[in-house]
């Protein structure tokens, strides 16, 4: 497994760029993401956000493997949820996992197109699943590249998507949240997420 504190904020990332002045102009909100390459299951953190579909009740993909590291149980709670709309999510126990929660959240299908509902079902994910994280006083969440598998999410606006998102959450909530870890699976996104992480993290 993998502690939270053995998880590089984006402030000492190897590979952030931002030089020393934009560091300190924005160094808290530096200090409250981190981009992770890998597998979300090994994360011990507060909650893990999961790319479910409406049915919650597993699927292929990120949602395989956390039903498979979570084990049965969580399966016999997600069936007691009754599905989840699509731009909503709803949290569960961790069960086997390392972590505490899981929060389910259902992405728009694109299939490559994305138009203004999409846009806004995305960051809906995101804005329903930080919601859920202060509801239940976590502190610490890692979300994977939501609907950009299986559901054809073009992977660079969901990029963008997913960190202003998120910067925009945690500038209004600073005190309420540690952790904003981007897990990213492929390599495309970590490069992706590596050429914009400063953007939105670091200048300003
Ligand atoms: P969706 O149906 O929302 O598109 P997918 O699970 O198909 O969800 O894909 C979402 C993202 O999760 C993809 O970038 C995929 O590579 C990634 N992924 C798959 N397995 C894992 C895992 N174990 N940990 C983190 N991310 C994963």
């Amino acid at each position: 497994y993998v502690p939270l504190d053995k998880i590089p904020t984006w402030a000492n990332h190897d590979n952030n760029t931002a030089t020393e002045e934009e560091e300190r102009k924005s160094f808290s909100l530096a200090d409250k993401v981190s981009l992770y390459k890998g597998d979300i299951t090994i994360l011990e953190v507060d909650a893990i956000v999961n790319a479910a579909n409406s049915s919650l009740l597993g699927g292929g993909g990120v949602d395989g493997c956390i039903h498979r590291a979570a084990g049965h149980l969580l399966y016999e709670e997600c069936h007691s949820l009754n599905g989840c709309e699509t731009g909503k999510a709803k949290i569960t126990c961790g069960y086997d996992l390392p972590a505490k929660y899981v929060i389910h959240t259902v992405g728009p299908i694109a299939r490559g197109n994305v138009g203004q509902f999409q846009r806004d079902d995305l960051e809906s994910c995101y804005k329903c699943s930080l919601k859920l994280m202060k509801d239940n006083n976590l502190r610490s969440v890692a979300f994977p590249c939501i609907s950009t598998g299986i559901y054809g999410f073009p992977n660079e606006p969901a990029a963008e998507i997913a960190l202003k998102t998120v910067r925009d959450w945690i500038l209004s909530n600073q005190d309420e949240i540690d952790r904003v870890i981007f897990c990213v699976f492929l390599e495309t996104d970590y490069e992706i997420y590596k050429r914009k992480m400063s953007d939105f993290f670091s200048p300003d």
